[in-house]
């Protein structure tokens, strides 16, 4: 199975627009980051795990050819607001299958009227079917068994997502314990780490390392990660021996 890393970066993208920051101005690309997805493909098989707003940018960088269909975490616009550009596939593959909490379904039909319309429909819209994800019932892509695992973005649900050996979990503030139960025994744990500095809903990089340290996972990578967590190359070499710093276009096979 391989992992790329579509977006590694907090929910304005690294540079921020306007910004003066350090980070912003720097010149190495480990440090220009996108909005936080993944692209999961095994034989034949190809998922993305949200579809931000740089869908298209990470599509195209990517060179993904064909998509088997979309897990969604939550409805934060970071997460879904690229939900237009499938139609590139849809042209192609037909409707995309997207997974998703119910309360997430209800939220793109809200906010992406006429993808889900069902009269008068825009000729080229993007088209989808709907995938229900609940929590403790495994659900398959492919010849996989996919495990939902609930995390808590202060308030609100998301979904992190197991694979085999790989789990990939984002915009998590607090995992209740029988949750991390579901993390055991990982080859690969990507985790978000938002910055030094505390957060009402993500995890900052100590609480990150905490988990980590926990779940104890062979090796472990960070994500959703603002310009304000600094340097790549220079936070790269505060971190523990197994723990990475992920950046957009990075590769993992597994
Ligand atoms: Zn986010």
């Amino acid at each position: 199975m391989k992992v790329y890393f579509l977006g590694t970066g907090t929910s304005q993208g690294i540079p921020v627009i306007g910004s003066d920051h350090p980070v912003c101005k720097s010149t190495d690309n480990k440090d220009k980051r996108l909005r936080v997805s993944v692209w999961i493909s095994w034989e034949e098989h190809s998922y993305v795990i949200d579809c931000g707003p740089d869908f298209r940018q990470q599509m195209l960088a990517s060179n993904c050819q064909h998509v088997d269909g979309i897990l969604f975490t939550h409805e934060h616009s970071d997460h879904t607001a690229g939900i237009d550009d499938i139609r590139p596939f849809n042209f192609k593959q037909g409707k995309i299958p997207i997974y998703a909490h119910q309360r997430v379904i209800d939220n793109l039909k809200s906010r992406f009227d006429y993808v889900f319309a069902t009269v008068d429909r825009y000729p080229g819209a993007p088209s989808v079917k709907t995938i229900e994800v609940v929590n403790n019932e495994l659900f398959t892509l492919g010849d996989k068994k996919i495990i939902p695992v609930n995390v808590m973005h202060g308030d609100l649900q998301v979904f992190g997502y197991r694979i085999d050996d790989f789990a990939y979990v984002t915009d998590a503030k607090t995992v209740a314990e029988n949750e991390i139960s579901k993390l055991k025994n990982l080859k690969v744990l990507v985790i978000n780490a938002l910055r030094e500095e505390q957060h009402i809903s993500h995890f900052n990089l100590q609480e990150a390392l905490d988990f980590i340290a926990l779940v104890k996972p062979e090796k472990a990578y960070l994500t959703h990660v603002s310009h304000m967590l600094g340097f790549h190359e220079e936070v790269q070499k505060r971190l523990p021996e197994n723990v990475y710093l992920a950046y957009d276009n990075l590769e993992i096979t597994l």
